[in-house]
């Protein structure tokens, strides 16, 4: 091979070497171009999910206050009645503040370790079925957006509150749950008649609500180890008793504490209630 002839090789060797590797180059901008994530989906893996829970600061609060009123009326001496006047104010209280009242199924949830709350929660309740509840409680209800807790017992539908009125509250954000069918301390009763209050009470409150009813309110507090025995049995997730406190992670599900609300809890008391666990009882 003459030196002009290992000249040209050279050269083409170098031309070729040239193409291949401008070729390759080309290759990969197009690849680039026709997937421009290509590089960064290559290095995640499929399985890679965004972080989420443990990483998020969301701050839980350490109990949640559960309120319970009985009838609103004027009635000074019974501590059991909330004026309708101080009722507006309370309910008034919670608004401007940003409380959020929640459902027993949110309380449910939160109490079994969920995160998903409002700021501020608080679950409002009310006893028995009382006339006013509708006439004066529900029209404040609405005006605030407020959802609710009605207990009533199932055998006196139709006397203070009809079916119809029950429904309407219920369309508005009011749950309709179980007090027993007659209203007798349970504690009192037998087995026997204890599942027949529980169970009949259920039943009403299913059919005329087209619901499934699982949260109870015990009549004057009463329970033994069969109530909480047949609750379990039915299917409730929630009862909820007098006994004084906040409703905490780690509580019974049967045995939720709930705060007194009468004429003696004023503004002052009512936002020590709200904000304070260890609370003052009067
Ligand atoms: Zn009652």
């Amino acid at each position: 091979m003459t030196k002009m002839h290992k000249k040209l090789l050279c050269g083409l060797l170098l031309v070729i070497a040239g193409g291949i590797w401008y070729y390759f180059g080309l290759v990969q901008e197009m690849a680039k171009g026709q997937n421009p994530a290509g590089a960064s989906v290559s290095q995640t893996p499929a399985n890679a999910l965004p972080k989420a829970g443990p990483d998020k600061a969301v701050a839980l609060p350490a109990g949640i206050p559960v309120l319970m009123y009985h009838s609103i009326s004027n009635e000074p001496d019974n501590d059991a009645v909330i004026s309708p006047k101080l009722f507006k104010e309370q309910m008034q209280f919670l608004y401007k503040n940003q409380y959020t009242p929640i459902s027993l199924d949110q309380l449910y949830s939160y109490l079994n370790g969920g995160r998903d709350l409002p700021a501020k929660p608080v679950v409002i309740t009310f006893d028995d079925g009382y006339r006013d509840t509708y006439e004066i409680a529900y029209p404040v209800l609405k005006q605030y957006g407020f959802i609710s807790v009605l207990f009533i017992p199932a055998s006196e539908i139709g006397q203070r509150l009809s079916a119809a009125e029950l429904a309407e509250m219920k369309a508005a954000g009011m749950e309709i749950a179980s007090h027993s069918y007659t209203h007798r301390d349970l504690s009192t009763l037998s087995r026997q008649e204890q599942l027949a209050e529980i169970v009949k009470s259920k039943e009403v409150l299913d059919r005329l609500l087209s619901q499934d009813t699982r949260h109870f309110c015990y009549p004057y507090s009463g329970y033994d180890p069969a109530t909480l025995e047949i609750l379990k049995e039915k299917g409730f997730k929630l009862a909820v008793t007098t006994t004084p406190g906040w409703a905490r992670p780690g509580d019974d599900f049967l045995l939720i504490k709930r705060i007194w609300m009468g004429n003696s809890v004023d503004l002052s008391r009512f936002e020590e209630r709200l904000t304070r666990e260890n609370y003052s009882i009067l």
